[in-house]
């Protein structure tokens, strides 16, 4: 019972728990029972154990269930995730958008599905021309010099794009000296993680009082010990940093070089070509601008594209052209490949999905995509700023927008407690107190895949809450959510003191955490 007030306390409405057809479930261990199984299973002969007397001699502890009960388990389960195949998912910074089940199609394709990556190239000619291609379409969409797609995540090719940078910094023999990198106070938490995780200190640039970088501050912080700059543009305020040009002048001059966090390349794709802004390296999420489903532990693809400056310092494996064909380089012998970030090649099933999705939405198609991205959180801010207060004026937005909770001032409640509202209206919330330089955040991205009609009932939905926050209608959000499995969890807690490993004839309630 240690954890019993991790959960707020619901009342108790049916005899079994459940609400309608939203079933109760508890952990396999606690439905289970030693003495059943759902398999037969000869009693073991006679034999004489070669273990030396360590031999287990208690049965196992595993929950026995027959094959129903264990099927129902994992589909109950199954109901209880939110998904963008569920709903609209305006989680800001995700891109949470339609993921097309063409891409899914082609991407089980036997061809693509069913090869080995110890399989001898020349066996996976297909394979390997299908990640060309993708490089190619890469490059040409970012005017970059050379794509490297292995790494598996955003993150990941932060990581790997930094890397690059350091591996050019010591082949200039300034590793001593250049060991600082800037980031903008309003970046991804990623960004500063990665500087730091290879080495470099952190110089923090703070944003204007208009949410972008300018580069009077930029230059205030630049000197010889400054090896990079981690800028994010379109920004995480949803902001277009429309003085990248002239930042990316300042941080060469200084010797430096400009890495671009382009995980909301969503925004941009077909319409500016990053390599034109002055970047050096920027990572692209292959599972937010290109779709694939993500959010639930991936897989991820985060390719990194570089200028003609670090593209010899890319790392292997990269594709070089072999007359007709591509072969994959393994060794970075010989190169300036400043080694590998994954074992194999990368997320082949991502790359599929990438590519199916480029071709199917074409040129133009990739354009209005971003085009339409950009026009629906827009629209979702026309309809809704006159209620809600944004941190930096109402003006138009890329493809998010920013709310924060100072028009909730006179209401007594948080940030929190309206995004715990919106799931009893059937919505995952918005990304919440990110980024952290906008107190009480709400950064809504609704994507280009969600219709007219879908986003009139989001706005809806959310003008409605917000005019019974201001009428004083506390109750509403105060246990909010009540119709979802589980109300509110002390989170603090939960992360705290997580409890990790299942205590047998624990409370329920502990599955929760
Ligand atoms: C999503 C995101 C990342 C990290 O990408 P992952 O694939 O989750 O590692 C980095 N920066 C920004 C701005 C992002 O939105």
């Amino acid at each position: 019972m240690a954890h019993e007030h991790a959960i707020a306390p619901q009342p108790r409405q049916t005899f079994t728990g459940n609400r309608a057809l939203d079933i109760e479930e508890p952990l396999l261990f606690d439905i289970g029972r030693a003495d059943t199984t759902g398999v037969d299973i000869d009693a073991p002969g006679d034999f004489a154990p070669r273990l030396g007397g360590l031999e287990q001699t208690r049965a196992p502890d595993l929950p026995g269930l027959s094959e129903p009960e264990a099927v129902r388990h994992y589909v109950r389960l199954s109901r209880m995730n939110y998904s963008i195949d569920a709903g609209l998912f305006p989680l800001g910074s995700c891109t949470m958008k339609h993921n097309p089940r063409l891409n899914e199609k082609m991407a089980r394709l036997l061809g693509f599905a069913d090869i080995h990556p110890l399989q001898p190239q020349s066996t996976v000619r297909g394979a390997t021309a299908l990640m060309a291609e993708l490089a190619h379409w890469l490059m040409t969409l970012t005017n970059m010099s050379a794509v490297a797609l292995s790494p598996k995540a955003g993150a990941h090719g932060e990581l790997a794009g930094m890397m690059a940078i350091k591996a050019a910094i010591v082949a200039r023999g300034e590793q001593a000296t250049r060991n600082v990198v800037l980031v903008p106070d309003s970046a991804h938490g990623t960004n500063p993680a990665t500087a730091a995780l290879i080495g470099f200190r952190v110089r923090s640039v703070p944003a204007g009082e208009d949410g972008l970088v300018h580069p009077a501050a930029v230059r205030e912080k630049l000197g010889p010990d400054v090896a990079a700059i981690m800028l994010t543009n379109p920004n995480t305020c949803g902001l277009f940093e429309r003085e990248v040009v002239e930042i990316a002048a300042a941080v060469h001059e200084a010797g430096a070089y400009f890495y671009c966090d382009g995980a909301n390349f969503n925004a941009i794709a077909g319409k500016v070509r990053p390599g034109d802004l002055g970047i050096d390296a920027m990572h692209i999420n292959l599972h937010k601008t290109f779709s694939t489903p993500h959010g639930g532990g991936g897989p991820g693809a985060g390719p990194v594209v570089l200028s003609e400056r670090l593209a010899p310092f890319a790392p292997v494996p990269f594709l070089r052209r072999d007359g007709e064909d591509f072969t994959l380089v393994e060794h970075a012998t010989g190169s300036q490949a400043f080694g590998r970030v994954t074992a194999f090649h990368g997320q082949m099933g991502m790359y599929v999905r990438a590519l199916a999705y480029m071709y199917s939405h074409g040129a133009d198609g990739l354009k209005q995509a971003a085009e339409d991205a950009v026009l629906n959180a827009n629209y979702v801010r026309a309809c809704l700023s006159n209620i809600m207060s944004q941190p930096f004026g109402d003006r138009p937005c890329m493809h998010e927008v920013l709310f924060d909770e100072t028009w909730l001032k006179n209401t007594g409640l948080t940030t929190l407690d309206f995004a715990k509202a919106l799931i009893d209206e059937g919505y995952h919330p918005m990304t919440v107190y990110f980024p952290l330089v906008v107190k009480g955040a709400m950064l809504i991205e609704p994507t280009e895949s969600e219709s007219r009609a879908s986003l009139d009932l989001f706005v809806m939905a959310m003008r409605d809450l917000a005019l019974r926050a201001l009428r004083g209608e506390k109750e509403r959000f105060e246990h909010a959510p009540r119709f979802a499995p589980r109300a509110r969890l002390d989170e603090t807690r939960a992360a705290r003191s997580p409890v990790l490993k299942w205590r047998k004839r624990a409370p329920v309630a502990d599955a929760a955490e």
